[in-house]
């Protein structure tokens, strides 16, 4: 069976030593970019950061500040 669209895809957060993050998708175990991730899980003309959530709720952009305020990475 193959479907096209995931409306419910889950996967978590990597972020790598470059500063880029990304996300694996635990369905299809494989890496990708939020926005590819996004797309993946059928959610277009939204910005991804805004649109992914984290188990607790949060958005990647939320999270992302947080993140970036506790250690400081720019
Ligand atoms: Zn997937």
């Amino acid at each position: 069976m193959q479907d096209s669209v995931y409306p419910n895809c889950s996967g978590y957060l990597l972020l790598s030593n470059t500063g880029l993050l990304g996300i694996v998708c635990l369905c299809h175990s494989c890496h990708m970019s939020v926005l590819k991730f996004c797309e993946h899980a059928g959610l277009y003309g939204i910005n991804p950061v805004d649109a992914v959530q984290m188990e607790n709720g949060e958005t990647i952009a939320q999270w992302t500040n947080l993140y970036l305020l506790k250690f400081g990475v720019r």
